[in-house]
């Protein structure tokens, strides 16, 4: 259920009916625009008086959601969520309401050379944030794991040499003390329904880049961003990265129409993974223009400076060159999408 109070409601008012609704076992989400405060009920609502609440003075308008997501509705939350991302000696970056940033960097971090050669030409090129893996799912055990504990180590290095913030992915809440420094944690596509992973990323004050599942709806992709803002985490970043279909031409099948409707639904920014979402070098720039064009809030490439011989996903990686060059062409198209 959600209530949108009148213009002008104080503090003490709007307590007053918290107060009230706590006495209920309804919680209450608390979301401030620049116009109107919407209050979003959270709990078994369906004994509450819906009409009651309707003719206090302080109210403008009750209306039940039939979505079982709530904190990352845009129901609830009507204006679009911007995330900020930086830390101590690290340039700050915002993604969503109008503000753009593309993620970079390698697949898996491999070696001080690479994740450093690697991240001073994302950065060249126009790239925000730099990622690598240091603990990989590999559907294979016998695959490159990651480096873990000494990647994150590298790409802490990366992090300090360039100024650009840092994304790696978490596979086990017990890795939690290792991501202190790091400004982004990702979940992976087969970690979006960890439900346990997700419960702990809600207690830390931290942005999460979270994926879409290998096979999930859209519904249960908000369901999981939903875990975690049910925590008290509402800094969630939403990766469409593409979901498996009949076709294997392309490694999943880039689900473009996921950013429109995820907007429509939600307020969090969503960014586009073409590198993951066709496992094709060649395809990754078509696809980052398409995302674009259709309004994601960022994109998330893989660049390693010698794909042929990378540890993990070289097929889809791109080099240096070929990112800098797939920059251009996005820039080219965001030009015409501001413009419309
Ligand atoms: C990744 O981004 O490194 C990754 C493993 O992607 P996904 O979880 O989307 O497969
Ligand atoms: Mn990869």
């Amino acid at each position: 259920m959600i209530t949108v109070l009148k213009k002008g409601t104080s503090d003490a008012q709007m307590q007053t009916l918290i107060d009230w609704l706590a006495g209920q076992n309804i919680e209450v989400h608390i979301s401030r625009g620049s116009e109107l405060i919407v209050l979003g009920l959270i709990g078994d609502t369906s004994k509450v008086d819906m009409e009651l609440i309707e003719s206090l003075d302080i109210v403008e308008s009750v209306k039940r959601v039939s979505e079982p997501f709530k904190q990352c509705s845009r129901k609830f939350h009507p204006e679009d969520s911007v995330i900020e991302i930086g830390s101590e000696g690290t340039n700050k970056v915002k993604i969503g309401g109008g503000h753009f940033a593309v993620i970079a960097g390698p697949c898996s971090i491999e070696s001080e050379e690479q994740v450093l050669c690697v991240a001073n030409a994302v950065k060249a090129a126009g790239a925000t944030l730099l990622r690598g893996g240091a603990f990989k799912p590999r559907t294979s055990p016998y695959d490159f794991q990651g480096l873990k504990a000494d990647g994150i180590e590298l790409l802490l290095e990366a992090k300090k040499a360039t100024g650009m913030p840092i994304v790696t992915e978490i596979m086990n809440a017990n890795h939690l003390p290792l991501f202190e420094d790091v400004d982004v944690i990702q979940v992976g596509a087969r970690n979006m329904q960890n439900f346990e992973l997700l419960k702990e990323l809600g207690k830390i004050d931290k942005p999460i880049l979270l994926k879409r599942g290998l096979a999930a709806t859209m519904k249960e992709f908000l369901m999981s961003a939903e875990y975690i803002m049910a925590g008290g985490n509402e800094k969630i970043i939403l990766c469409e990265r593409g979901i498996r279909t009949y076709e294997t031409y392309t490694r999943n099948t880039l689900d473009l129409s996921a950013v429109p409707m995820l907007h429509e639904l939600s307020h969090l920014p969503v960014v586009v993974d073409p590198s993951h979402a066709t496992g094709v070098k060649s395809l990754v720039a078509p696809m980052a223009q398409a995302a674009v064009a259709c309004g994601c809030d960022g994109l998330m490439i893989e660049v390693h400076n010698d794909p042929p011989h990378a540890l993990c996903d070289g097929a889809q990686s791109l080099t240096p060159e070929q990112f800098a060059d797939t920059m251009g062409r996005v820039e080219k198209i965001r030009r015409v999408v501001e413009g419309i």
